[in-house]
């Protein structure tokens, strides 16, 4: 890489997702000139009026304002957008597959594209959770195809930003990852973060790899550990919520991640702790925490649905209110959502559900059978119902009082998969309320 200096770099990013579009909107705010690609034409045509697939506080502004200021650009056309780039952003999606390992197709395709595309020396920063060892086959795919006579070097710089607070994240987040062996990488990338004014972490380039996927895998121990306590807590009379509050003043421990609940969802957690395992498998060695951790969350998405399972003599015919479907406030995202294994189910049943979320009814529409019915109210959901169950803590949820549902439920028994409320208030509302790893003080 022969770029010595460059402060505002000409910068593409590839795939405009939670990742990709907040990555390529934050550097644009700090100076860059950022052009964003997609293969989804209805996605692009969306950006380019202004308006974010996706929800995130903050991002639809910010889009807004880089676009009227000419740093921020959207298109399905990459040969244009990686031909001059100083520096390509992978964003693109790594799913699971159905053997839990990670499908690379799409970091393929984009590697391929920029490797016919290139026409000047670049640095492709490959910023997807990619399995360790991914990036040095990258370079190679890209340099075995590359068309040009050009410099490539592939850099890893995992991301760390959690959905629901993802553009915060971003320019507040606790570090920057940066893996090379390369020093004309290592400066560029340095460059390029330097607005952001953020601690910078440099490895090479199989650690940073591995820093992605062993953080996220903690976080999910973390959670499944304390789910698996919960469950514990119930059989002993012991309450999680107090165990946890007296866990959190241990600076070694910490207080986040500590909630219990319907277990983790979403995009990455999921996902990312099946593929670590599976590499681990690859290489002869069993990674037994972390399958202990998959086990749990499995188990524990259903504790709930167990729970009423017993309580009630059927599901059939009854009004089923379905507070929260996303997998976290804060996200229209529903990937790996506690509410989509528990839906299924209850309509299987012949529960009528009427489920409520802010943002996430949209997504859910593409995902469910048509029965479900959606409400654009919680208290719409709840009228007239059996049976409530609470999957996200939405503070649209989180601010009905008890009385509500003992006003509007024809027999109010909820089973709160949040701990969203103290158990003696809803007790003195009237409230037949289940919740988890909780004990009545
Ligand atoms: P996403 O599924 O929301 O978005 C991926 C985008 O890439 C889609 O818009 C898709 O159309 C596009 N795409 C596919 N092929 C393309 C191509 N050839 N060229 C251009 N665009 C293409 O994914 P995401 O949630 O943003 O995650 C992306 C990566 O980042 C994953 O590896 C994920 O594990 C990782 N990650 C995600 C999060 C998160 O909170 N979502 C956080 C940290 C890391």
């Amino acid at each position: 890489i022969l770029i010595e200096r460059l402060t505002n770099m000409k910068l593409s990013v590839a795939g405009t997702g939670y990742v990709g579009l907040v990555a390529g909107v934050c550097f644009a705010e700090v100076g860059h000139s950022v052009t964003c690609v997609d293969i989804d034409e209805n996605k692009i045509d969306l950006m380019n009026s202004g308006i974010s697939p996706i929800y995130e506080e903050g991002l639809e502004e910010l889009m807004k304002k880089n676009l009227a200021a000419g740093r921020l650009h959207f298109t399905t056309d990459y040969k244009s957008a990686y031909r001059d780039a100083d520096a390509i952003f992978i964003g693109v999606g790594t799913p699971e597959q159905p053997d839990g390992s990670a499908n690379l197709t799409y970091i393929a395709t984009v590697a391929r594209q920029i490797a016919e595309t290139l026409e000047k020396d670049c640095l492709i920063v490959v910023k997807s959770t990619v399995p360790v060892g991914t990036n040095d086959k990258v370079e190679r795919f890209i340099k075995d195809f590359l068309v040009n006579n050009v410099k490539v070097e592939v850099a890893s710089n995992p991301e760390f930003l959690a959905q629901g607070s993802a553009v915060h994240d971003t320019f507040h987040a606790a570090r920057i990852i940066i893996g090379t062996e390369c020093e004309h990488a290592k400066k560029m990338l340095e460059q390029i973060y330097e607005p952001f004014h953020l601690p910078i972490v440099s490895v090479n380039r199989r650690s940073a790899e591995m820093i992605k996927y062993a953080s996220n895998d903690f976080l999910a121990l973390k959670i499944s550990y304390m789910n698996d306590l919960a469950n514990l807590c119930e059989l002993v009379g012991a309450d999680i919520e107090d165990v946890a509050q007296g866990m959190s003043f241990d600076a070694r421990i910490g207080a986040k991640f500590l909630n219990a609940g319907v277990g983790y969802g979403g995009s990455c957690f999921p996902k990312d702790t099946k593929a670590l395992s599976y590499l681990a498998t690859q290489h002869g060695y069993h990674l037994r925490t972390i399958e202990a951790a998959v086990d749990i969350n499995k188990e524990q998405k259903l504790k709930l649905f167990e729970k009423a399972s017993k309580r009630l003599i059927t599901f059939n015919g009854l009004k089923v209110a379905v507070l929260g479907l996303t997998f976290k406030p804060g996200t229209d995202d529903l990937r790996e959502a506690p509410s989509l294994e528990n839906i299924p189910k209850l309509l299987a049943l012949g529960a009528q559900v009427f489920a409520y979320d802010p943002v996430g009814t949209q997504n859910c529409k593409k995902l469910l059978p048509d029965k479900v019915t959606y409400t654009s109210s919680p208290e719409e959901a709840l009228t007239g119902a059996n049976v409530c169950f609470i999957f996200t803590e939405w503070e649209q949820i989180k601010a009905l009082s008890p009385s509500v549902y003992k006003t509007l439920m024809r027999t109010p028994l909820v089973y709160d998969g949040r701990n969203i409320y103290p158990l003696q208030a809803m007790n003195d509302a009237g409230v037949e309320y289940y919740s988890i790893g909780r004990v009545l003080k």
